[in-house]
């Protein structure tokens, strides 16, 4: 396309005229016009190309504008375009059996929605109406949407402003042995001392007045931390031994970005609700659902599940999922995720790490890694200070610029950069940004001791 930084103008200034932002003071965002977008890039209206390694909100696991996706959107939009949610409805039907044959064990029932936060509301409301419990006990380290129950939820900062006391939300810390809330040494401490703290939170909360155990199964906007191993094992233990629904939620970590279908296939666990968005069609038309167990579908077998949504499993939404399951399937693009993680991303990061004082830790998996930045490597000082703002956070700012300025778009969170970039990124395009990143943590070390 040609770059037309006029046309780029009148987006620019019709969005900062009516369009009010997510997240954002509405008079101190600067947003770029987008031209367009094709595979692991965007670009805008000047014509400049961006590698994307954040994949919008790390949703677009397959890339922006897969033509077998595309087509099947238009051939959805001819056929059928929509219907009501109490109809059988073929693109429907269709994507509810593939993703029932994905998630794990007996979660085979799929109840639409329009993204994750509703996917969380629908899944926490079914729990307690399951059990007929109060609580839900969530990590801090968490994002779980920005809906009433799931902002509540959620343990990151953008809960406090909305934080209401929302009834029955009890939070708890989840294993972080690099910034271990249980002053361990090592996994094993970690993953014990975390089911202890589980276990003495529910003592104290009383087991009988839980409804559930919510997690990421690997956090994502949070910090990507990896469970040690047992843990999540040792979950669903301590749930099943108190009558506690275990809700996993996988709007991030599902549908390949791990490497895996479902992060939780890492660790062979099966929740009781399963919660997905995003890569289960790439975010081409929002959707979003809860995965039942057989267990809680009994419940509502005869017995009229209390919720519902104009769209659930909107048929456009529905046939995007059908065409993309079947794009990762057909191109190999969970394995491609997996490879990329183990030659590529992995090795280029870890390797980054040892050149750059400022990077303090490398996890992740797949396509999902977080470089943790710091001043100081031996105090593990973060490079920002937790969720600054303004001049605080001016060493960040500095380092997204630049990696900007050289045509990597980066995945930033408070003192983090996540690596994100769709499941099928080619590994030229994985060089490309690591070679990127290079440059920008330059200037993140000038920031450390
Ligand atoms: N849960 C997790 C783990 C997420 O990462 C997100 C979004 O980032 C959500 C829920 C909320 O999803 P949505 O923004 O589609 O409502």
């Amino acid at each position: 396309p040609q770059p037309n930084p006029q046309v780029g103008a009148a987006v620019k200034a019709a969005d900062r005229a009516h369009v009010f932002h997510s997240w954002s003071a509405q008079e101190l965002i600067d947003p770029l016009a987008v031209a367009g977008a094709e595979g692991s890039y965007f670009w805008d209206y000047d014509g400049k190309r961006y590698l994307d390694f954040t994949s919008g909100l790390v949703f677009t696991n397959i890339g922006y504008q897969h033509p077998k996706v595309v087509a099947a959107i238009q051939e959805q939009a001819a056929t059928l375009t929509t219907f009501a949610p109490a109809f059988a409805v073929e693109a429907r039907s269709e994507a509810a059996r593939l993703i029932a044959e994905r998630t794990p064990g007996d979660l085979d029932k799929i109840f639409f929605t329009n993204g994750g936060a509703e996917a969380v509301e629908n899944a926490t409301r079914m729990a307690r109406l399951h059990t007929g419990r109060p609580k839900i006990l969530s990590a801090y380290r968490s994002y779980h949407g920005a809906t009433s129950t799931a902002i509540n939820l959620t343990g990151d900062p953008r809960r406090w402003p909305n934080d209401i006391g929302a009834a029955g939300v009890v939070h708890f810390w989840a294993p972080f042995l690099y910034r271990s809330p249980f002053h361990a040494e090592n996994e094993r401490q970690e993953c014990e001392r975390a089911l202890q703290h589980l276990e003495d939170t529910i003592a104290f909360e009383g087991p009988g007045t839980i409804a559930a155990v919510i997690l990421e199964t690997i956090p994502g906007t949070a910090g990507i931390m990896t469970p040690p191993p047992g843990y999540l094992t040792g979950v669903r233990e301590i749930c099943d031994r108190y009558g506690i629904v275990f809700v996993l939620d996988e709007v991030m970590a599902g549908f390949g970005r791990t490497g895996k279908w479902f992060a939780a296939d890492h660790y062979e666990v099966t929740p009781d609700l399963m919660t997905f968005a995003k890569g289960v069609n790439s975010g081409y038309v929002p959707l979003g659902g809860v995965a039942i167990s057989s267990a809680i579908a009994e419940t509502f077998a005869r017995r009229p599940y209390p919720g519902g949504l104009t769209y659930s499993g909107h048929p456009l939404a529905c046939a995007a999922a059908v065409a993309t399951i079947n794009v990762m399937e057909e191109e190999g693009i969970v394995e491609q995720a997996a490879r990329i993680g183990e030659t590529v991303l992995g090795p280029g990061l870890r390797e980054l790490a040892e050149r750059h004082p400022s990077v303090g830790e490398v996890r992740g998996t797949g396509v999902f890694w977080a470089l943790e930045l710091v001043k100081d490597r031996e105090t593990r000082e973060p490079l920002v200070p937790y969720n600054a703002a303004g001049t605080d956070n001016a060493p960040m700012a500095a380092f997204g610029a630049t990696a900007k300025a050289h045509g990597l778009w980066p995945f930033i969170n408070m003192n983090r950069t996540h690596v994100v970039p769709p499941c099928n990124v080619t590994e030229a395009e994985a060089k490309e940004g690591l070679a990127v990143l290079d440059m920008a943590l330059s200037i993140a070390d000038e920031h450390t001791v």
